[in-house]
């Protein structure tokens, strides 16, 4: 029997750990399907304090790890699989096995969607980012496409104009997803340029580890061609890793855990840390906060039922 079974291994799960190990409840960590979170797939983080040059996202992560270890983390490889949240224990199998535990950490994020291309996933954190916010700084003077119609896409293109020579927006329809305003704001920054109707097929140079050009189809004529890039921004979504919870903890529409306010879902001893909560920041250090203020709940909340 676990106090604290922890379920993702990115900021907020390894912060989580961090945390109820220096409380010592022994956490147990399960990594899951993208161990790391979605910091193993960036290259230099410039905005998490304390790290005056940048450091690497996945060496972040994979210190995070190493502190919450010791102070007595245990990590396991594998994904939740199965969850029991009826009764308590609350039961997590992972890879068909059955843990018991008091109390459980949802830290499992929410995958940013990608397209799927191969060239895609290969220049990831090579010009290929989910998020402007972390990256866009490094596109100073540069050709930046994003893709997307939705507030995300807005957001983003209008943040990275700041930085970018023109920012292009590639849309696979005419009609935007985006709210009138996001779309508006949008609309009226000269940087910005539009492209509707289209899909990217190909994206460039897989060879030379960078960014340098995509290939596009207009969906309605069929007419193909390539463009210059230096920054690949995808706005298209996420996807929060909750599919194992559903029909138990209370979800949105989308799939997001419901706060109950602090870190507590519907489920008293289940809590809620990071993106998976999270539709408005997405940050490294937003999720750590999150995975803090979980832990001290779970100590709170043991100590309250006297373990
Ligand atoms: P979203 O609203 O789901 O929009 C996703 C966009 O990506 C859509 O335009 C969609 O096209 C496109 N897309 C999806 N899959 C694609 C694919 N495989 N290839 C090409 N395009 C694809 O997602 P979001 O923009 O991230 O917004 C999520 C939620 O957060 C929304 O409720 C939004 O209002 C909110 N949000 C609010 C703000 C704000 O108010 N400041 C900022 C950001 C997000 P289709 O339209 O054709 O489906």
């Amino acid at each position: 029997m676990r106090d604290v079974i922890v379920v993702g291994s990115g900021c907020a799960g390894n912060t989580a750990a961090i945390y109820t190990g220096r409380a010592n409840l022994k956490p147990l960590v399960i990594a899951g399907h993208e161990p790391g979170g979605q910091l193993s797939l960036t290259t230099l983080v410039e905005n998490f304090p304390g790290f005056v040059e940048g450091i690497d996202g996945p060496a972040l992560v994979e210190n995070m790890k190493r502190q919450a270890e010791r102070f007595g983390a245990e990590y396991v490889h594998g994904s939740v699989d199965a969850a029991d949240l009826s009764k308590r224990p609350f039961r997590i199998g992972v890879d068909g096995q059955w843990m018991e535990t008091r109390t459980i950490i949802v830290a499992s994020g929410a995958s940013a969607r990608w397209l799927g291309l191969e060239s895609e996933k290969k220049l990831i954190g090579h010009g290929v980012s989910s998020c402007a916010t972390c990256d866009g700084f490094f596109f100073r003077g540069k050709k930046i496409m994003v893709i997307g119609g939705g507030d995300s896409a807005m957001e983003e293109a209008n943040f990275l104009a700041r930085f970018g020579e023109e920012v292009t927006v590639v849309h696979r329809r005419e009609q935007f997803r985006a709210s009138k305003i996001m779309l508006d704001r949008a609309l009226s920054n000269p940087k910005i340029k539009w492209i509707a109707n289209a899909v990217v097929e190909e994206l460039f140079d897989v060879e030379k580890g960078l960014v340098s050009g995509v290939r596009l189809r207009d969906v309605k004529t069929g007419r193909v061609w390539e463009q210059p890039v230096d920054g690949f921004f995808l706005a298209i979504g996420h996807v929060p890793n909750t599919a194992v919870f559903q029909g138990q903890l209370a979800l949105d529409a989308d799939g997001y855990v419901v706060s109950q306010g602090g870190a507590r879902t519907n489920i008293p001893g289940v809590f809620h840390a990071g993106d998976v909560q999270d539709r408005a920041y997405r940050q490294a250090i937003t999720a750590a906060a999150a995975g803090c203020m979980a832990a001290i709940e779970v100590e709170r909340f043991l100590e309250a039922e006297g373990h």
